[in-house]
């Protein structure tokens, strides 16, 4: 669950990205956060991952509160949180598996623990034919899949797609998307970044637009809804 009670996030250089974003989005929730370019949406998400803090107001997320969140408890929010990004950020020089099994390893899972669910989460993003590719002979949205499948390693509750779909052809786009709205179904609660209006209509799940770093709409339906 995120809890954000009146936000402000202000720079070092005095831009005022976000200002009195008071957003709650529950567990299982599918969430889209749209606005034009410019509007906060990667400072929410980087307030989101603890990637920078905020300059007043509250973060909760899966009942840690990163405002007085020390870094030693850090790494177990992390591993409640998975986060796919629009340029992917697979390990090059890895397999598909290798980069799905590096995630578990990391947080120090059993070998066991490891090969299972590696072929659990590439089955369930149909890519375990391709796991011992690497990840430049595959397509985008395969190497997306294969992102997607990495975020899911260790079982996480929430997932923040940071423009997921921005490196994938329209095609493909709508492919990814499903499986987030997919992997929703099963339980992981998703907020999607994403400026594709068209995405954004075909399902309809609950979107939340920002401009000039607040929230303009909250509501269930279309990218600009009817107004
Ligand atoms: P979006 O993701 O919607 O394009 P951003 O969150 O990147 O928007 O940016 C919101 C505002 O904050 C913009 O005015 C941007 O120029 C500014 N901004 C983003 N990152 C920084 C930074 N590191 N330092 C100063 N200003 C920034």
């Amino acid at each position: 669950m995120i809890v954000m009670k009146n936000v402000r996030k202000e720079y070092e250089n005095g831009t005022d990205a976000l200002n009195g974003i008071n957003l709650e989005i529950e567990d299982g929730e599918f969430v889209f956060l749209v606005g034009p370019s410019g509007s906060g949406k990667s400072t929410l998400v980087k307030l989101l991952t603890g990637e920078i803090s905020c300059t007043d107001g509250e973060v909760h997320i899966n009942g840690f509160d990163l405002t007085t969140m020390r870094l030693s408890r850090m790494s177990r929010l992390r591993r409640t949180l998975g986060v796919i990004f629009q340029d992917f950020r697979l390990i090059p020089n890895k397999s598909v598996y290798e980069n799905v099994a590096f995630a578990l390893r990391v947080v120090g899972a059993k070998p066991k623990k490891i090969r299972e669910r590696v072929e659990y989460v590439l089955d369930l993003v149909g890519l375990v034919d391709k796991k011992d590719h690497m990840p430049g002979e595959l397509s985008g949205g395969e190497q997306q899949r294969v992102a997607i499948a990495r975020a899911l390693a260790n079982n996480p509750r929430l997932i923040i797609a940071d423009e997921p779909t921005g490196n994938i052809d329209p095609e493909l786009s709508r492919e990814i998307m499903q499986l987030l709205v997919d992997i929703n179904a099963k339980g992981t609660t998703m907020l999607v970044v994403t400026h594709e209006d068209e995405l954004v209509d075909r399902f309809s799940k609950r979107v939340v637009m920002i401009k000039d770093g607040k929230i303009v709409r909250d509501g269930t339906g279309g990218y600009y809804g009817h107004e």
